[in-house]
């Protein structure tokens, strides 16, 4: 049994294939509007800016910033008990969607807003490389 076993994990959905695909190849993608340049994250079947249904997957830097955080100290079951306390935060992208997500790599008590993150990823199942970020400045 992986230290990631009976974790929930997300489903993928129409829509959400590529997302999940790539998170399996270790890749992180969003959307970008092909009519507005637009970027968004999580991913939907129009442009958030200009409704252009133009919306393809790109590769993102992985890179951001920490907006917000809360630390979990409770664990939610079994599966996660190793790992309270942790972190999770949401993140700026460089490219400027918003993302919620789980942050390694430091102390719970030395988490800030500005921190700057980028993306790794975790096997939490067989079909599931589950994205999380780690930081990269102190
Ligand atoms: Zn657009």
């Amino acid at each position: 049994m992986s230290e990631h076993s009976g974790k929930v994990c997300p489903q993928s959905r129409p829509g959400t294939e590529p997302y999940w695909q790539a998170c399996k190849r270790h890749e992180f993608l969003i959307q970008q509007c092909k009519e507005c340049g637009n970027h968004q994250f999580y991913p939907r079947i129009i442009c958030t800016s200009c409704s252009s249904r133009a919306v393809n997957w790109i590769p993102a830097s992985g890179r951001g910033t920490v907006l917000t955080w809360t630390v979990v100290r409770r664990a939610v079951s079994n599966a996660y008990a190793a790992e309270v306390p942790y972190v999770i935060a949401l993140i700026k992208l460089q490219e400027g969607p918003v993302l919620m997500s789980i942050v390694r790599g430091c102390e719970p008590e030395s988490i800030h807003a500005g921190m700057t993150v980028e993306v790794s990823f975790e096997e939490w199942s067989d079909q599931v490389s589950m994205p999380v970020f780690v930081t990269t400045s102190g």
